[in-house]
């Protein structure tokens, strides 16, 4: 991966082990030719710099879905709010911004579109097969299954699902992404691919 956008994502806000961004890295650069690549829960675009290189890698497209008002475990009162992210007149988090210099920096404007949107209304208008989706947007029981139930059926044959925040041990955090991980598992529509670390990876049939 480039060191300058690796730099970038290194400095931007956000929770991602270098390791899975780099396995995310290696995935949209081998599936960004199936469809584009589909981020939903980009935040400031961590993430986003290691799909979207991948994705540029292989003359692909990263699309980054997010509504840039921050998950519940982002609000204020809650572990991971960061007060930087407050707009103060719309008295709500704004991320946006914070994502559209993070792709600025790492060279990715030509490569990566941004969609300020709820997922699922997205989805609606969405028809094009993607190649592979991460799902990195709300962790609570709710979001994390509505993400699914509405992007996991345009994954093409051969794409790739991602989910990140598996948590095996309820005491190291949320049991959404992992239950999402379980149910894909069962549903028989995937293959189990090695995970890393706490990234979950699994391939339609
Ligand atoms: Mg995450």
């Amino acid at each position: 991966m480039d060191p300058q956008a690796l730099a970038v994502a290194h400095a931007c806000k956000g929770f991602l082990d270098e390791e899975e961004g780099l396995r995310l890295h290696e995935l949209a650069r081998a599936h960004a030719q199936i469809g584009p690549i589909v981020e939903i829960g980009s935040y400031c675009g961590k993430s986003a710099v290691y799909l979207g290189t991948g994705a540029r890698a292989a003359n692909g497209t990263l699309l980054c879905v997010d509504h840039h008002r921050g998950s519940e475990e982002n609000q204020p009162g809650w572990e991971h709010h960061d007060t930087d992210t407050w707009d103060t007149e719309a008295k709500a988090m704004d991320t946006l911004p914070f994502l559209r210099r993070t792709l600025r920096l790492a060279g990715l404007e030509q490569h990566a579109m941004i969609v300020v949107a709820q997922s699922a209304v997205l989805a609606k208008i969405w028809s094009t097969p993607i190649g592979m989706l991460f799902i990195d947007g709300g962790h609570s029981f709710e979001a994390a299954r509505g993400d699914y139930d509405a992007w996991t059926p345009k994954i093409a044959p051969g794409g790739i699902l991602a989910i990140h925040d598996l948590f095996p041990n309820p005491a190291d955090g949320g049991q959404a992404p992992i239950e999402l991980y379980r149910h894909a598992c069962a549903s028989g529509a995937y293959d189990e691919l090695p995970t890393t670390k706490t990234l979950g990876v699994l391939r339609r049939r």
